[in-house]
């Protein structure tokens, strides 16, 4: 078997050594970040793992072949209902694992946080599954709330955990919820809140169920560390805490205040901090419950990573513990605070989000092109032949020549230095007007093909001078993706966050091109060029040739949360094409659910653009045209039709 290092590049694989889809898995970490949810098939596709039986695997090149063969086009986001309920079913048996072997006397609710992924369908299934197995739902906010309760009429025990700012309308919603007999907690971030809350429901015959947000004290982790400590955004400091509970006295409410709730920040990726977290967390409930509160859940807020990355350190892309680490540490941290008090157990919840919905989403998306430096390579020799051509070959051009000549092994920085110089001075006489464009491109070519020759023999180097290093990622491939970066990645642009990325095809095939991905924005922002990597965050990104006339797809995997719904509009590219996707009892596949991107005029709408009046000015600008002569009445209708038909498109490249 082929054995990958990405200091090699792809095609430096020891010859007669055939590429596996085994060297693939390795090459991109799929079994480090995909969690056994995704696998390569024989046929060299991705395929996503539905179920435990053989045939429960789904080929994604195939489903996004079979939307395209149904006119829904990429990019397309997948979703896979089968995976989210895995996850959930995942979390609910890792924290009954961890309450059986440590004894622990309370239960466990999770409650999933809409904002990570609001979309209908989404938390329609969260719902559902959740009634089968005890979870809940988070809201942040008054329409998250309304969407909440519209969705849970058939559940009334679903657990809602009401977080986020909240005036008198928000409240009201909160107590007619708890009319409807619903299980709603609001949780109160400020004393003003509690004193609405307090007027919201006098005399309505209802007693709320409070909660607190705590302010932690303890250090968070990772991009997120703000969310705790005095400064936090969020929650009361513990004179706030005691003067709630004081105020909850005076009105005859303690026994309302059943929940303690506090956020540790997104995406921890030491358990040290969930640890820390939980101690104070525990300490603090303790010290309520003793002073009479009515406390029966402690919320621990989300936080749980995804090792995007695939490498188990407490880098920010990835998490140094497991799921059940998570549960048992939670559970224990919990169970034995409330011991040394003597304090009963309380039911744990837990509003993990990107933990739960990451895995279920990938982006697909069609790559345009390519732009390669290797494709105007030439020699030295064939720039000598070019040149003898000529009647007067400037004297610039042989500098660079020679540098391209030059190049050798054993002094490649310099061979580098003097390609530098050499078109250096080349470009200074054509900025004065001594070289022309036809030179100039030829300067071009031969700099970059001595760049190319002194990379090449560069890969034997061990280690690789960091300005080579340097060049080798200049050198790369550019790969034109039919995405919008802003509107689908956007924590890769805001964040810098690094999603795996891979092609979902071809992976039987050795991938011979290194590359950085752009999207089609106008923005140069646009762009992808951190990679999942087998030492480190790399550069670049191995792919394959795009062979013509063929189709070439990437997938950008664990994209399931705060991406599509946070995105934007940017150069007007709207959400993209979504479907759910369910495997068959024969092994295929079935759409479930369709949600068509936004078309050309509903962006438009957005924007205040009245998409029909556009179109009756466009066609009095034809009007005109045909009785100026300027149009025929043929083209001024094909003009009209394809106006219209541009209107009601994809925003997409079609
Ligand atoms: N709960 C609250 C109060 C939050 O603010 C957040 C996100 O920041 C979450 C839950 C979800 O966090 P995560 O997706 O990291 O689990």
């Amino acid at each position: 078997m082929g054995q990958i290092s990405t200091d090699d590049p792809p095609g430096d694989a020891p010859e007669n050594v055939a590429w596996t889809i085994m060297d693939a898995a390795q090459l991109y970490r799929l079994d480090d970040w995909g969690m056994g949810y995704f696998e390569i098939s024989d046929a060299g596709n991705l395929v996503v793992r539905v179920g435990d039986r053989p045939e429960q695997r789904i080929d994604i090149h195939d489903v996004v072949c079979g939307l395209e063969e149904r006119g829904i086009r990429t990019p397309v986001t997948i979703g896979f209902p089968a995976l989210l309920k895995q996850r959930i079913v995942e979390m609910v048996n890792a924290f009954a694992t961890a309450i059986k072997v440590n004894e622990y006397r309370g239960g466990y609710t999770g409650v999933y946080p809409i904002k990570v992924n609001q979309q209908r369908f989404l938390v329609e299934q969260v719902a559902s599954i959740g009634a089968e197995v005890g979870f809940g739902l988070e809201v942040g906010s008054k329409p998250e709330l309304l969407a909440v309760l519209g969705l849970t009429v058939d559940n009334p025990d679903c657990l809602i955990v009401c977080n986020g700012f909240k005036e008198e309308r928000y409240l009201r919603h909160v107590m007619l919820a708890t009319k409807l007999g619903r299980r709603i907690v609001a949780v109160i971030e400020n004393m003003h809140e509690l004193e609405t809350l307090l007027r919201v429901f006098e005399g309505t015959g209802v007693r709320p169920l409070i909660g607190i947000r705590l302010k932690l004290e303890s250090h968070s982790s990772g991009r997120w560390h703000h969310s705790t400590g005095a400064k936090a955004k969020f929650g009361l400091s513990i004179a706030g805490v005691l003067e709630v509970v004081r105020r909850l006295g005076r009105a005859g409410m303690l026994d309302c205040l059943v929940m303690l709730h506090c956020h540790m920040g997104s995406q921890i990726s030491d358990i040290q901090v969930v640890n820390a977290g939980l101690t104070e967390l525990t300490r603090i409930y303790v010290e309520l419950s003793r002073l009479g509160a009515g406390l029966r859940f402690i919320d621990v807020g989300g936080g749980l990573g995804v090792d995007y990355d695939g490498s188990q350190t407490n880098s920010d892309f990835s998490t140094n513990y497991t799921l059940e680490e998570y549960a048992t540490t939670v559970v224990y941290r919990v169970g034995s605070g409330c011991d040394e008090e003597g304090v009963p157990h309380p039911t744990i919840v837990t509003e993990a989000g990107r933990a739960l919905v990451s895995h279920h989403s990938v982006l697909v998306c069609d790559v345009l092109g390519a732009h390669r430096f290797d494709q105007w390579a030439m020699t030295a020799v064939e720039a000598r032949q070019r040149l003898s051509e000529l009647p007067d070959p400037p004297r610039a051009i042989d500098e660079v020549v020679e540098a391209l000549s030059s190049v050798r092994e054993d002094r490649l920085l310099e061979s580098y230095h003097d390609a530098l110089q050499a078109r250096e001075e080349a470009l200074t006489l054509f900025r004065v007007g001594l070289l022309d464009l036809e030179m100039r491109a030829l300067v071009d070519r031969l700099f970059w093909s001595a760049c190319l020759e002194i990379n090449r023999l560069a890969q034997d180097l061990d280690p690789i001078p960091e300005e080579l290093e340097e060049l080798q990622h200049r050198l790369s491939d550019t790969y034109f993706c039919n995405l919008s970066v802003f509107q689908s990645l956007p924590d890769s642009w805001a964040i810098d966050q690094v999603f795996p990325i891979m092609p979902i095809h071809r992976l039987d095939e050795e991938p011979d091109r290194r590359a950085t991905l752009v999207d089609i924005t106008c923005d140069s922002d646009g762009k992808i060029d951190r990679f999942v990597d087998l030492a480190d965050v790399a550069p670049t990104l191995s792919l394959h040739s795009i062979n013509a006339g063929e189709h070439y797809y990437l997938g950008f995997f664990l994209t399931g949360a705060y991406q599509e719904t946070l995105g934007d509009l940017h150069n007007l590219f709207g959400d993209t094409n979504l479907v759910h996707i369910v495997g068959d009892d024969a092994g295929g596949w079935a759409i479930q659910e369709v949600v068509e991107g936004d078309t050309v005029s509903e962006v438009l709408g957005y924007l205040q653009y009245e998409p029909r009046i556009l179109f009756q000015a466009i066609r009095r600008d034809c009007e005109r045209s045909m009785r100026a002569g300027r149009l025929t009445v043929a083209e001024g209708r094909a003009l009209l039709e394809a106006y219209d038909a541009g209107l009601t498109g994809y925003t997409y490249l079609e």
